[in-house]
């Protein structure tokens, strides 16, 4: 037992030391109080993969149902450029599973994208503020905020403190759309911040984004009373705003954060247990949907899953980037 103890304390000690080495890329949000796992398996990073891979400690509350059947696939995209790394741990089982089932979900959605697109093409929505700023994202998204700042089109401009527009890159390849700002981000007019915010902050760093590479928003602009979830007759007063940020974007993938977020924008009933685990389309755009970082920091053993889900979201964005970047 004694050496079994040591061993575990040798392991994560190795983590934490590769996390330090790291910083600021890595785990350190799987890792934070009450989410440590009792055993942490190493996996070395290979082909320039920037994270070691956690077991699956504990099911998610929610069901899931896995849509994909694990395909052998080679896997995807190795860097010839990166060097090989010295040192390389065995994959465990489930990890070498999830590959497998994340290469299959990424060939999937690329080739459903595409039928999609010739079968079903979508118009995209002309943005006249695109037009006016010769096509300036940037500027085209500050003229829209300011268009929206004052909107009185719903009740809950009567409650809120000001609108919560969103924050990030205006021509960013991956948007983050939750429900409805907080009170905290009622108060600072900012999506996601706050405990949420920092750990949604974390979640991409481990997969190599910072929040000035994506872009984040809500379909709600503006707090509900009580942070209730959004009403019918809200969302669809509050969508076309979200709709013409979404015409100035121009995205490669959407990431639902929530299942209210989720079920919203999808208008469906289905759980995130189901939503997660298959693709999705909004305007045309490919949407995914895992945990919110509200729910991770009150459920830490969803940040297995979370993690999952956002590996597949930075995979699936890469392979939709058009040849030749
Ligand atoms: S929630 Fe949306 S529609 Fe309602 S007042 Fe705010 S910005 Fe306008």
């Amino acid at each position: 037992m004694a050496n079994q103890a040591d061993e575990r304390q040798q392991i994560v000690g190795d983590l934490q030391a590769w996390i330090r080495q790291n910083k600021g890329q890595a785990l350190e949000w799987f890792l934070d109080e009450g989410s440590r796992p009792d055993v942490i398996p190493v996996t070395e990073p290979q082909n320039g993969e920037k994270s070691a891979a956690p077991p699956n400690e504990s099911a998610p509350a929610e069901p899931v149902v896995v849509t994909q059947k694990p395909t052998p696939v080679a896997p995807s995209r190795p860097d010839p450029a990166k060097p090989e790394p010295t040192k390389s741990a065995p994959v465990t089982d489930k990890e070498a599973a999830f590959r497998l089932a994340c290469d299959a979900f990424v060939n999937e959605t690329v080739a459903l994208t595409k039928r999609q697109a010739a079968t079903h093409p979508v118009v995209p929505i002309a943005e006249p503020l695109l037009d006016a700023h010769q096509g300036d994202a940037a500027a085209a998204m500050a003229a829209l905020e300011k268009e929206v700042r004052p909107c009185t089109a719903c009740e809950l401009s009567g409650s809120r403190k000001q609108t919560v527009f969103g924050t990030g890159n205006p021509r960013a390849d991956v948007v983050f759309i939750g429900e409805a700002p907080g009170q905290e981000e009622d108060q600072q007019g900012e999506p996601f911040v706050g405990a949420s915010g920092q750990l949604l902050t974390k979640i991409l760093g481990a997969i190599g984004y910072s929040r000035d590479d994506v872009y984040i928003c809500n379909i709600l602009k503006c707090r509900p009373p009580n942070n209730r979830d959004p009403q019918p007759n809200e969302v669809q007063h509050c969508e076309p705003h979200l709709k013409r940020q979404l015409a100035i974007l121009r995205p490669r993938v959407i990431c639902c954060l929530g299942r209210v977020a989720a079920q919203t924008l999808l208008k469906t009933d289905l759980s995130l247990g189901k939503l997660r685990h298959t693709v999705h389309f909004y305007e045309g755009v490919p949407v995914m949907a895992t945990f919110h970082p509200a729910a991770l920091l009150r459920n830490p053993s969803w940040k297995r899953d979370t993690w999952d889900d956002v590996r597949k979201l930075q995979a699936l964005s890469e392979a939709l980037q058009p040849e030749g970047n």
